[in-house]
C-alpha cells in the first residue's frame, strides 16, 4: 500500500515517478487484507496499547489518518463500511481489490517483476517493500526459531530494511514483534484461508502447547498469543474451548462457524469431556520493527521508508498497518518533494 499511495501523491504534487514492484502484481498484503484502515479513538489509548512505540511517529500516524482517510476516498477508493464495529477504533473499510485498482491507476508507472536491487544515487527514493516476514532467514534472526506460517503476500522479505541499512539507516525498537493469526492447522493454507482459517477466539478458549505448557491470551486482536505460538515448539498450540463458549460471537462469525471452518480444512479438532481441541499454528502477516524513520518518514539521506518497512509504531501492541501505510507513504511523498 505505502509505496502505491506515495507513487499517487508525489504524482499529484508533479513528480516524475516510477514504482518498482518486486511481484507479478501490484497491491502486496493490502489486496490480500481486509481493508480495515483503524486508528484508536482517543490518542491515550493508542499510547496505552502500544506503549513501546516512538510517540512522535505515532502522532504523526493518529493525526494524519482522518485528513488521509478523506484524501483516498476522494481518488474513488471504494468503501465497504464506515465502522468495523470495534468501539475501541475508528474504522473505514475498502474494498481491497478497488482500492489497489485506483491507486495503482494513480501511481503512474509500475514496474512489475521488477525490483530495486540497489539504491539509485542522487534519486530521492522511498522504500516501501512491506518488512521482512517473508524471509525465513530474517524471521529465525530476529523472532523465533521455528517455521512460521506466511499469512502475507510473498514478496516482502526485507530488502526495504538491506537497502535502507547500506545507507546508514538505523533499526528501530522490538525487531522480535510482529502481527499474525493463529491459523487453522490445515494441511494446506492458501491465501484465501487468511482470513476464513484465522481461530480469533484464544480469550474463550485454554491455550496450550504440544507439552501442555499453558497461555492466558488477554490482546483483544490476539497479538500476544501469536506470538507465543510462534515460540513454542512446533509454532503450534491447541485451543481448548468449552462448549458454553461455542456461540460465542467473533469477527461476525461464532466460534462454532471458527471450529467447522477449522475442521472442513482437515485441521486436527478432536472432542474431550464437554469441549472441543483445535490445533493452530502461527501465521505471520507483518513484522512490527524495521527502519527508523523520522516524523517525515525520512531514514537516512535522500532515502526515505513508509508502511511495514518502517518499525517502531505498533511497539507493544498493534495498530492498523494499512493507516501506518497511507499515512506514512503520503508524507514521504511529500517530504521528498519538499
Ligand atoms: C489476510 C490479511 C488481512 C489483513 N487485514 C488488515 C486490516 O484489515 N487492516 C490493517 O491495517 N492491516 C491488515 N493487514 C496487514 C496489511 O495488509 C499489511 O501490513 C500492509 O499491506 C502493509 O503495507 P505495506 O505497503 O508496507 O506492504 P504491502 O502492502 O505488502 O506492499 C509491499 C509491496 O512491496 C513489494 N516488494 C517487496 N520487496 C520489493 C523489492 N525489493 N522491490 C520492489 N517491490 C518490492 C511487494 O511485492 C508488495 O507489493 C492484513 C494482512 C493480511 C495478509
Amino acid at each position: 500500500m505505502a509505496g502505491l499511495v506515495a507513487a499517487a501523491r508525489a504524482r499529484e504534487l508533479g513528480a516524475d515517478v516510477v514504482v518498482h514492484e518486486k511481484g507479478d502484481r501490484p497491491g502486496g498484503s493490502m489486496l490480500l487484507s481486509s481493508g480495515v484502515v483503524w486508528r484508536f479513538r482517543e490518542w491515550e489509548r493508542f499510547r496505552a496499547e502500544c506503549p513501546g512505540g516512538d510517540p512522535a511517529l505515532q502522532r504523526v500516524v493518529w493525526e494524519g489518518l482522518d485528513e488521509a482517510l478523506a484524501w483516498l476516498e476522494s481518488l474513488g477508493a471504494p468503501v465497504v463500511a464506515g465502522d468495523d464495529g470495534n468501539p475501541r477504533t475508528r474504522a473505514v473499510r475498502f474494498d481491497p481489490r478497488g482500492l489497489t485498482a485506483v491507486l495503482a491507476r494513480r501511481a503512474g508507472e509500475i514496474r512489475i517483476d521488477d525490483p530495486l536491487g540497489k539504491l539509485p544515487e542522487g534519486v530521492p527514493t522511498i522504500l516501501a517493500t512491506g518488512g521482512f516476514q517473508g524471509d525465513p532467514e530474517l524471521v529465525r534472526r530476529y523472532i523465533t526459531p521455528e517455521s512460521l506460517v506466511l499469512r502475507a503476500n510473498p514478496y516482502s522479505r526485507g530488502d526495504g530494511l538491506r537497502l535502507a541499512l547500506t545507507r546508514g539507516a538505523d533499526l528501530s525498537a522490538a525487531l522480535d514483534e510482529f502481527y499474525g493469526r493463529n491459523l487453522a492447522a490445515a494441511p494446506r493454507i492458501e491465501p484465501e484461508d487468511f482470513v476464513a482459517l484465522a481461530q480469533v477466539y484464544a480469550r474463550h478458549a485454554l491455550v496450550e502447547n504440544v507439552v501442555g505448557e499453558r497461555f492466558q491470551a488477554r490482546h483483544w486482536a490476539d497479538v500476544d498469543v501469536v506470538q507465543w505460538t510462534a515460540r513454542q515448539p512446533g509454532a503450534r498450540a491447541w485451543y481448548v474451548v468449552p462448549d458454553d463458549a461455542l456461540s460465542e460471537p467473533v469477527h461476525e462469525r461464532t466460534i462454532q462457524d471458527l471450529v467447522e471452518a477449522a475442521r472442513q480444512a482437515g485441521a486436527p479438532v478432536e472432542r474431550h469431556d464437554g469441549s472441543t481441541r483445535v490445533e493452530v499454528v502461527a501465521g505471520i502477516t507483518a513484522t512490527l520493527g524495521g527502519i527508523r524513520v523520522d516524523e517525515r518518514s525520512r531514514a537516512a539521506d535522500g532515502l526515505w521508508a513508509a508502511g511495514a518497512d518502517v518499525g517502531g509504531i505498533s511497539t507493544g501492541g498493534w495498530s492498523s498497518a494499512l493507516a501506518a501505510a497511507l499515512v506514512l507513504g503520503k508524507v514521504a511523498a511529500e517530504d521528498a518533494l519538499e
